[in-house]
């Protein structure tokens, strides 16, 4: 039987151009005997894309994965979907469907969602469908009766992941990024034990009962192979492993790190919590070849970072791993985030002020968007405090504000996200040269360089305004 997986990434507003989720599901289809094929449709005029493979392809099931930003577009193409292939079994999975599975009622177009970890019971679907049997029934699948979502019972979550295959790079189509930089993604890990209240881990371990999303792993040696089987096939120049706190298991990591540096070699990066951020842990990392950091500073203001993030961790801890990190010489990504509830101007100015201090390598920022279910997005709803209209026809997921905030207070968010690097480092020369000589390469010489020298001007003005 022939499957179809969409993961629609409209306008590219998000960052994840590998879905692990989705890839699995892959894996575990083909593994079972069944064709896949992926489109990833990156522009609303691109629809016409999925209707030509399904002529093609002839699925018996097109599955979407989504998130919250992505989910209005699912809709639209699986309603275009079901008006010229009526005999489709439609479905969804992903973080979306998870925490929010009341959105299949937003739809006549999909037979219904998936809800949690479904590699499980997606093959079983999968068998139900090929022999003609009612698919309803399965785990952790949500569908509508008589007005009304009935959600069934979920499996547990997968104990061992070495049980499943490694995610898809055949069939689904990697982007450029991995192969022409060779920065490869894996991820060796599911779950994340904090409960950051824009974050969808404390809503995933809800939706099961539990009161943490607690780490599960691949045993370091299936890792291990996974990496090597990819280095056959892709061109790795570094390897970005995406868990979301890598390593959090000591005995996982110094199993991995020692057979990392043994049968690897590659150079890599990783993703920490300040506050797990010992001595030991990053002479550990860089012996196993670890090159970049990335930490989630989110908010300087420790009243937002702890009080409505819930990431309880002191400017002072942020400091004290930093200066762990730059010891070993290792890259610093600072990570940020401007735009929820109760925070200021002057607010974003103490998130700026403390990547001043802390001199990151690389920075980004995002503007808070309130994922239903979780607790800072419902705390939003319930206080009316989202435009829905545009929450629902919403693809510039992070770069604009949800919420309703005055206009002038939005526009100074785009201000502060559009112009961050400037921000942050504002008298670094080299990376000023760097924007100068890109500008020179778009033909905008002169007219950019002084026009950024002047705004970088105004910002040293604010920034003097502010600290005092
Ligand atoms: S530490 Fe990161 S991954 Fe974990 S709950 Fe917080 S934001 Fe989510």
């Amino acid at each position: 039987m022939n499957v179809l997986f969409i993961y629609p990434n409209i306008n590219g507003s998000h960052i994840d151009y590998y879905s692990f989720g989705l890839a699995s599901l892959v894996s575990v289809t083909r593994a079972n005997g069944h064709n896949a094929r992926v489109v990833i449709i990156s522009k609303e005029d691109k629809y016409s894309e999925v209707l030509n493979e399904i002529s093609e392809f002839k699925p018996r099931i097109v599955g979407f994965s989504s998130v919250s930003s992505q989910f209005d577009f699912v809709k639209k193409i699986a309603e275009l979907v079901k008006s010229k292939f009526s005999e489709i079994v439609t479905v969804c999975g992903g973080v979306h469907p998870t925490i929010n599975p009341e959105c299949v009622l937003e739809t006549d177009f999909l037979d219904g969602v998936f809800v949690g970890e479904s590699e499980g019971s997606f093959v079983e679907f999968l068998d139900k469908v090929e022999n003609g049997e009612s698919y309803k029934k399965t785990d952790n699948f949500a569908y509508i009766e008589d007005s009304r979502v009935i959600l069934n019972p979920l499996k547990p979550f997968i104990a061992n992941l070495d049980s499943l295959p490694y995610p898809d790079r055949e069939v689904y189509p990697l982007d450029n990024t991995i192969r022409m930089a060779g920065l490869v993604p894996f991820l060796f890990s599911r779950g994340c034990p904090f409960s950051c209240s824009y974050c969808s881990n404390h809503a995933i371990a809800k939706r099961y009962n539990m009161d943490k999303n607690r780490p599960r792993y691949r045993t370091p040696e299936s890792s291990i192979c996974e990496i090597e089987e990819t280095k056959r096939r892709l061109p790795i120049k570094s390897v970005f492993i995406m868990d979301d706190i890598f390593g959090l298991n000591k005995k996982w990591r110094q199993e991995f790190c020692k057979k990392y540096k043994k049968r690897i070699g590659i150079r890599f990066i990783c993703l920490l919590r300040v506050d797990v951020i010992d001595d030991d842990f990053i002479r550990l990392l860089k012996d196993a070849g670890c090159y970049q950091i990335s930490i989630g500073i989110e908010s300087g203001n420790e009243q937002i970072r702890n009080n409505v993030m819930n990431r309880k961790m002191s400017n002072e801890q942020v400091m004290k791993a930093v200066n762990i990190i730059r010891k070993y010489r290792l890259r610093i990504n600072t990570i940020n985030m401007i735009g929820v509830p109760g925070e200021d101007e002057r607010m974003i100015w103490d998130t700026i002020i403390l990547n001043r201090k802390i001199k990151p390598d690389s920075t980004g920022v995002n503007i808070f968007y309130p994922y239903k279910g979780t607790k800072l997005g419902d705390y939003c709803f319930e206080k009316n405090m989202v435009n829905e209209t545009l929450y629902n026809s919403f693809s510039n997921e992070r770069r604009e504000t949800v919420l309703n905030f005055p206009e002038p207070h939005k526009e100074k968010m785009i201000y502060y996200v559009q112009n961050w690097e400037a921000l942050v480092y504002p008298f670094d020369i080299k990376r000023a040269l760097l924007r100068w000589y890109r500008g020179r390469l778009r033909g905008l010489l002169s007219k950019i360089f002084i026009w950024k020298y002047l705004r970088r001007l105004k910002h040293f003005v604010l920034f003097r305004r502010n600290a005092k």
